[in-house]
């Protein structure tokens, strides 16, 4: 039997596809390479734009054709948690809906598909569902995520995803690093720490621990030889976080910090629970004790009220931090959020200009960062070759790519850059081989 896993939106449902796929494995499900080849396909979704929710639909239109071959249609992820049955009367075709929280109940899902029914599993009880007995059929065999908790209980005006990923809950630690100390013994270097709001990892654990005392805990693994975590939120990242990270040398000097606006007003609006002058004191603490650190972040125009002195407080944060990069969205209406109840006033064409001005000035601040890589010699893990060519990340999450021979995928080598481009470093192998 074959499953096709179609995956949108960000690392977490990266991960859930591992792990759907992990508990099809278990009852005789291979990944295929096409939805053509396969008996079984699903939609891992997401539902944090209107825009990403539209392509869930228009992509059921397109499968539709494929039920004349028996073929079972389901859909996962954030769009299935929030529509759940409303989907099911919408797309006629589709046999299941099956939320995040739900990922592990799908072979009792198929079972009752097979019976005819057409089912909707979406609760958000209070259990953590990620635990070491749970299949994970991993993408990579040099970098894992691993999930350090589920859920978001920040409720920011414009996200759905506290509605669609439920309350906050911890993994306990101890589970953690023995699925870290199981990856270090199948050979991975990389390990990425998941959560929506990784800070307020601890909260509600029986054990007393934060997110610096987890890093501390990982980072005694041996055999893995970088760690990474995402996603922060600027309110929680503390000043014992970026000294610990300053401290433990296989933490990556990579940090993701959605600022979303400049404007107190907005972020206000929001509901970020910070300013940007504590955004703004958060980065030049990083900078001061991790110079080298990579930030990136996530950026809303358009949010209801904003006026265009507000957006000119964004532009000017994004000058003065100098992000490596960003990931910047118009503002979409989110059903059942806080903001879905203002006039969603700023028009769509203004929503374009800001959008696009932001990107601009991005663009050339991302040109200019990476042209500061130049001549330098950095570690960079290998994990594709194709074609002669070896492509690796740095430790500041920067692509790079190099002509070279497979045998150096799945290693950490030191790499001189040759080139710099916006996205991406072209360098050669340094002489001496593996970096140490
Ligand atoms: S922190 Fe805010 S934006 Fe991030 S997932 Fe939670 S509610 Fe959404």
């Amino acid at each position: 039997m074959k499953v096709f896993v179609k995956t949108y939106g960000c690392q977490m449902n990266v991960h859930d596809s591992e792990k759907l796929l992990g508990v099809l494995a278990t009852i005789g499900y291979n990944p295929a390479s096409s939805e053509e080849e396969a008996h079984l396909v699903i939609l891992n979704t997401c539902a944090v734009r209107e825009k990403a929710e539209h392509k869930v639909y228009s992509e059921l239109g397109r499968l539709k054709k494929l039920k004349k071959n028996g073929v079972v249609i389901g859909v996962c992820g954030c769009v299935a948690q929030k529509e759940g049955k409303a989907l099911l009367e919408r797309m006629p075709f589709v046999d299941f809906v099956v939320g995040p929280r739900n990922i592990y109940s799908l072979p009792q899902v198929l079972e009752e598909v097979k019976l005819g029914h057409r089912v909707v599993k979406t609760h958000l009880n209070g259990s953590c569902i990620t635990s070491l007995e749970l299949p994970i059929l991993r993408q990579d065999p040099y970098r894992a995520y691993v999930t350090v908790m589920e859920g978001c209980d920040n409720f920011c005006a414009y996200c759905v995803v506290p509605y669609t990923r439920g309350r906050e809950i911890s993994r306990p630690s101890s589970e953690i690093v023995e699925e870290v100390k199981r990856l270090a013994d199948q050979g991975y270097l990389e390990v990425t720490l998941l959560g929506q709001n990784v800070n307020s990892y601890g909260k509600g654990l029986g054990e007393k621990i934060d997110f610096p005392g987890l890093l501390e805990r990982v980072h005694q693994v041996e055999g893995i030889r970088w760690i990474r975590f995402i996603t922060s939120h600027p309110r929680d990242f503390s000043e014992r976080l970026v000294k610990t990270i300053a401290a433990l040398p296989k933490v990556c000097e990579y940090i993701h910090l959605p600022a979303q606006a400049g404007s107190n007003r907005v972020l206000e609006r929001m509901g970020r629970g910070y300013t940007r002058e504590e955004y703004l004191d958060k980065v030049a603490m990083i900078r001061e004790h991790i110079p080298k650190a990579a930030l990136t972040s996530d950026f809303i125009v358009g949010f209801p009220g904003e006026e265009e002195e507000d957006f000119q407080l964004t532009l000017d944060l994004v000058e003065r931090v100098r992000y490596e990069g960003i990931f910047a969205f118009r503002y979409s209406v989110r059903k059942g959020t806080r903001a879905a109840q203002w006039e969603d006033n700023v028009p769509l064409s203004e929503k374009g200009r800001r959008l696009s001005q932001l990107l601009q000035l991005q663009d050339r601040i991302t040109e200019e960062v990476s042209r500061t890589y130049q001549g330098k010699e950095l570690d960079v893990l290998f994990y594709s070759w194709r074609d002669g060519v070896l492509e690796g990340r740095t430790r500041t999450n920067k692509i790079v790519t190099v002509l070279g021979d497979k045998r150096h995928l799945g290693a950490i080598k030191k790499v001189k850059i040759e080139e710099t481009r916006m996205y991406q470093l072209l360098g050669t192998l340094a002489q001496g081989g593996e970096s140490l």
